[in-house]
């Protein structure tokens, strides 16, 4: 049975930390997200991903790549009939593979209900966590939220039984749009708006998390740290070489990179035996990965920089101390690296450059005027990415995949003034402004946010 361990396991304890040298299964990292020392769990063994499997895979729904390869990971813990349940309810839409020219492609990660490739893992763990957490129990998911994570946590979980879900967002900080999307999830989903900033919501859910007198009501946080969200982002990637790999042919796969989870889905990938030639892991201007790559010393990139690519602003990806691990170091929350990876080892899977604002907007630009395919700022990061480490290629072109995190239609002032059309929207975001639902408006106050959650959750 795979079980899982803390990346913090071996601090030294004079750097103030108790390191967690235990191990839990999945069900235990699932539901309780982080280590006891704040490290993140990690799987103590790697299955194999037996390729003849994976190539039955081609021309089949993507559920099943799903199931063959969570199943890989949890079939100790969970009976595959109620994977199988588990994956085809996470997955009913469809993911497209677009050729662009070559052996070069782009998969579309967009068609979740929120649009967004977050989706694919926020609704296969929602679904992990209702079965994990025993049909007695109930839990509540407080989430605070900036913008497009708390819409994804709260769609993946809308109509998921025995589960509340809290989204916390500062009244004046998100969009518009994003407003929308939060108060009209709707059911087992509520949007309390905060007069407040960011921080403010971060603050009343932290202090819900340790308050004793509330720990009845079985807080999880559902974050993006989850290792029950980076089981689910190892699928794509396999997904996608069935469908487009001749003859057990290696594939190159860039993903655009912010804090790494997405990034890491790959990584596993190949360790689990996918023909991967290389990860690219292009970043926007927020450089600290690029950066340690060429010259081996990590600092954070503090205070992050704000780019078009906006959901990678990210000064210290919270699983760079995964991609650490894996190399034989240690990096801590701060980013204080305490053991150095195996730099040489990094450099042969990974490639990773920092891409500009200017490229990002120049790679829209001729993406489609060449080949009439639209991308986003996000999906541009890596596609820019992409043709970097390929120009630097001899030989026969390898098969490549790169990564669009988001539809089109989220960035339209963006796509408009570059391309001057207006990118269709795509199902899940149609009809936006007619939903109705309006948040439960709190001060940022513990006091009334602690009064609300008694008298409103069970
Ligand atoms: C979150 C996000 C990313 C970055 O993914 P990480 O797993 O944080 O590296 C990229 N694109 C979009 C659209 C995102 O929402």
């Amino acid at each position: 049975m795979i079980r899982y361990y803390s990346t913090n396991r071996n601090l030294d304890p004079s750097s103030g930390v108790v390191p967690f040298r235990g191990l839990v299964t999945f069900r235990e990292a699932l539901l309780q997200g982080q280590a006891p020392d704040e490290g993140l769990f990690m799987p103590d063994v790697v299955p194999r991903l037996n390729l003849e499997d994976v190539v039955t895979l081609k021309g089949r729904p993507y559920s099943e790549a799903a199931l063959l390869v969570t199943g890989l990971f949890l079939r100790d813990e969970i009976e595959v009939s109620a994977l199988e349940r588990i994956v085809e309810d996470s997955y009913p839409f469809e993911v497209p593979l677009e050729h662009v020219y070559g052996r070069r492609y782009i998969m579309r990660l967009d068609r979740g209900p929120t649009a967004s490739f977050k989706d694919f893992a926020a609704r296969m763990m929602a679904r992990l966590m209702a079965y994990f957490k025993g049909p007695d129990r109930r839990l509540n998911v407080l989430v605070a939220t900036s913008g497009d994570t708390g819409s994804a946590v709260g769609e993946a979980f809308k109509g998921v039984p025995g589960i509340a879900v809290c989204i916390l967002y500062p009244r004046g900080e998100v969009s518009g749009r994003q407003k929308k999307q939060l108060d009209t999830i709707g059911g087992n989903v509520r949007a309390i708006s905060i007069e407040g900033k960011f921080d403010d919501c971060q603050n009343l859910v932290k202090e819900a998390f340790a308050d004793p007198s509330l720990a009845y009501l079985n807080f999880t946080s559902a974050n993006s740290i989850n290792f029950g969200r980076i089981l689910p982002q190892m699928v794509y990637y396999v997904y996608a070489w069935a469908q487009l790999a001749e003859d057990g042919e290696e594939m190159v796969v860039s993903v655009p990179s912010g804090n790494f989870g997405n990034a890491l889905g790959c990584e596993y990938a190949r360790r689990m035996g996918l023909p991967v030639k290389k990860l690219v892991m292009p970043t926007n201007e927020n450089d600290e990965f690029p950066r340690f790559l060429a010259r081996g010393r990590y600092e954070v990139q503090s205070p992050s920089r704000a780019c078009l690519s906006n959901a990678m602003n990210v000064g210290h990806p919270s699983n760079l101390a995964r991609f650490f691990d894996l190399y034989g170091g240690t990096v801590d929350r701060k980013g204080v690296v305490h053991r150095r990876p195996d730099l040489e080892e990094m450099r042969r899977n990974i490639f990773s450059i920092s891409v500009s604002d200017d490229e990002t907007r120049e790679t829209i630009k001729n993406v489609y005027e060449r080949h009439g395919t639209i991308l986003e700022p996000h999906g541009a990061v890596g596609w820019k990415g992409l043709e970097t480490w390929l120009e630097g290629l001899e030989g026969a072109e390898p098969l490549s995949v790169s990564l669009e995190t988001a539809h089109p239609a989220k960035f339209p002032d963006e796509i408009i003034e570059l391309l001057g059309i207006v990118p269709d929207p795509p199902e899940s975001l149609r009809g936006l402004d007619e939903r109705e639902g309006e948040p439960v408006e709190l001060p940022a106050d513990y006091g009334a946010f602690r009064d609300w959650l008694m008298a409103e959750l069970e």
